[in-house]
């Protein structure tokens, strides 16, 4: 009977002992269980306008969806149902408005290519979305460089294999900030043009999009379960071609301010 009681005692103080330094030392690492061993920083784009800033889940772009890039790329641009390719969440590069951000020429290529795009940001998602519902996700627009090592895309696509090493690398994802949908409203014209040291490469307007943002938006979670976070390069136009160090891009889209960045 003694014996009985004092065990009670001693696991009684023991628990309120550990609870105690639980509380006092480290409650949240006490409640949110295991800590990352290695942490990794969340990616974060700004938003315009506004104090917080839009976490990054997944990236998806969509390929050849102007008519004149489908072509120069080789394909027929009847409406191919539109295909998709991710990059990886931490290979986006911000760049503030107003700055020209200096951009690393990466390794292995010789052909290193400029993409400029329209970016759509979600709020939220699902899966199976109807188009006529697919805006009613997306948070803002941002300008894109979908930033492309040809020569190595290029190769890969001649062998059959994945061509993950010509899109998806370190600084792959150029982004200026996120503008609300709220306040510029959504994107379905407007001209978007991208220069390299004062000449024009790309001149095209959103409005010949093979496949709207709504639409791309619609397709993709057919095949995705889409979230809140997700970013999805729309596609770029006709006339891409290679830069080199040393190259000043801008790039405009109508209705957002412009976005440059340097080759070093
Ligand atoms: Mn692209």
């Amino acid at each position: 009977m003694e014996k009985s009681i004092d065990r009670r005692t001693v696991l009684a103080t023991g628990a309120l002992a550990l609870a105690g330094a639980a509380t006092r030392s480290e409650p949240a690492a006490a409640q949110a269980g295991p800590k990352a061993m290695f942490p990794v920083p969340a990616v974060t784009v700004p938003i315009v306008g506004e104090p917080d800033v839009f976490q990054v889940r997944r990236i998806y772009c969509i390929g050849r969806n102007y008519a004149a890039h489908a072509i120069e790329r080789g394909s027929d641009p009847n409406r191919e149902p539109p295909f998709f390719f991710q990059k990886p969440t931490d290979a986006i590069q911000n760049v503030k408005i107003g700055e020209v951000a200096d951009h690393p020429y990466p390794s292995l290529t010789k052909n290193y290519h400029h993409e400029v795009e329209l970016v759509a940001a979600l709020k939220s998602g699902g899966t199976n979305i109807p188009a006529e519902q697919a805006l009613d996700h997306v948070y803002g627009y941002a300008l894109g460089l979908d930033m492309t090592r040809r020569d190595l895309q290029n190769a890969m696509a001649a062998e059959k294999k994945p061509w993950e090493i010509g899109k998806s690398f370190d600084h792959a994802a150029v982004l200026g900030p996120i503008h609300p949908a709220s306040k510029t409203g959504h994107f379905t014209k407007g001209a978007i043009s991208l220069a390299v040291n004062g000449t024009m490469r790309q001149n095209s307007d959103l409005e010949k999009m093979i496949w709207s943002v709504a639409e791309q938006i619609a397709k993709l979670s057919e095949a995705f379960e889409l979230k809140a976070g997700d970013i999805i390069y729309s596609g770029t136009p006709e006339n891409v071609g290679p830069v080199v160090k040393g190259d000043v891009l801008l790039c405009k889209l109508q209705g957002l301010p412009d976005m440059s960045i340097r080759i070093v």
